[in-house]
């Protein structure tokens, strides 16, 4: 499979998880119109213009607002497609909107209910060089669709606009569309992912023979057992004994298991032996500091040493593809974090000076679920160390954990049920 194909497969792939984000907000619209098109989104001509860079192309569409998006290139005639969720491309000027000479049409439409099409006939092959939407920075809640065209070899352009599988074009109908979790929420129960790090090959820090990832597992027994007995939650696992589970997979797990809430749960060492305490972390591309930025990069690192490639994910347009659907998620995040801190706090547990910090872990990339990691502990610190096998100081985290997810889901309850009003 090219680069390129495998670019588009994420793009859908991420597509349809967004999907099940907006799906609440869909279903209203749908509702109150009953037509295909709801039009959330609005194409806005003024600033947008496609132009002739060097001997590319340059793309810049303004939109009223994010949306789930895909981008791919088709032969015979070469032609650009863009398509949108919920895009009302209203009447298109072309020549307003284009100038470029490499761009001979354009036509803009409904391509199925709830999706719409921008194409655009381009005069040869050109490859997609980049691609990305960025939200405006002027708080204005617009959207901006950048992309930039590089001319190419027939031969490439062909083979990357070829369509085997015309499986990865179809998109499920809104009316298909799964619950979103948001309106799924109140209704069964809350449904936990507890993801112990590491395990198998990947043991983790090691300290003598003690292995985080015997520990962070046998800690995430005890309050899956607690959280079943206080009833009300549904707890999943990303895995229940020592084996290698890669970072990806636990983010599958999480969304096959439709989690409302994904707890990853570590005890590392730092290496310069001093951290103590618990630290709850929440995502973010910069790190709070130095220390959690090589605590994230070590987490990738043991994955890839596990023989798990993760840079084929790194392609900018799904990034931020994520980055919009965080939009949502991440307050929700930033939440949970606090009321763990407070939780744990309050059971007069220790934490670390700096109890909510935030870096680029992996694990916690779902763009649709409220996602942090916990470090009980660290085990370079022998009292931590000791803290982390005492029963007694277990019973007490676990306490303080689900009271912390009791807090957090009452709220995000109430939260969603304004929202849907
Ligand atoms: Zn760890």
């Amino acid at each position: 499979m090219s680069g390129f194909s495998r670019v588009i497969r994420w793009i859908v792939l991420v597509a349809v998880v967004m999907l099940s984000a907006t799906a609440g907000a869909v279903a209203q619209q749908a509702g109150a119109s009953g037509s295909g098109l709801s039009a959330l989104a609005r194409f806005e001509p003024e600033g947008s213009s496609i132009r002739d860079a060097g001997d590319g192309i340059a793309v810049d569409l303004n939109i009223s607002q994010p949306v789930p998006w895909r981008v791919r290139t088709l032969a015979d005639p070469p032609r650009l497609v863009l398509d949108f969720r919920e895009v009302d491309w209203g009447r298109i000027e072309d020549r307003a909107l284009s100038t470029a000479a490499h761009v001979r049409d354009l036509r803009a439409g409904l391509l199925q209910p709830g999706w719409s099409r921008l194409v655009l006939q381009l005069d040869g092959p050109f490859k997609v060089a980049s691609a990305e939407m960025r939200t405006d920075p002027s708080g204005r809640g617009g959207a901006v669709v950048r992309l930039t065209l590089r001319p190419e070899p027939m031969a490439a352009f062909r083979a990357a606009s070829a369509a085997p599988d015309p499986a990865r074009w179809t998109l499920p109908r809104p009316a298909t569309m799964p619950a979103s979790q948001r309106q799924k929420r109140g209704e069964g129960p809350l449904v936990v992912v507890l993801d112990p790090g590491h395990g198998g090959i990947d043991p983790g820090a090691v300290e003598g023979k003690v292995h985080e990832a015997d520990v962070v597992l046998a800690f995430a027994r005890k309050l899956k057992e607690a959280l079943l007995r206080a009833g009300g939650i549904k707890v999943v696992m990303t895995r229940d004994e020592d084996v290698f589970v890669p970072l990806e997979t636990r983010i599958s797990i999480a969304r096959a298991a439709k989690a409302d809430l994904f707890l990853a749960i570590h005890a590392d060492a730092i290496p310069e032996g001093r951290a103590i305490g618990a630290t709850v972390y929440t995502l973010a591309e910069k790190a709070t500091d130095r220390a959690s930025e090589l605590l994230a990069e070590r987490h990738d690192r043991d994955d890839l040493l596990a023989g798990v490639d993760l840079t084929g994910q790194d392609d900018e347009v799904a990034g931020v593809l994520m980055d919009l659907a965080r939009t949502e998620t991440m307050p929700r995040s930033e939440r949970f974090a606090r009321d763990l801190v407070t939780a744990i706090k309050a059971a007069k547990l220790h934490m670390h000076r700096h109890p909510h910090q935030q870096a680029a872990f992996s694990v916690l990339k779902s763009a649709d679920i409220p996602s942090v990691l916990l470090e009980l502990g660290f085990l370079s610190s022998k009292s931590d160390r000791k803290r982390l096998r005492d029963p007694k100081w277990q019973a007490t985290m676990v306490g303080a954990i689900i009271s912390a997810i009791r807090v957090w889901a009452v709220q995000d309850a109430a939260e969603a049920a304004l929202l849907r009003q």
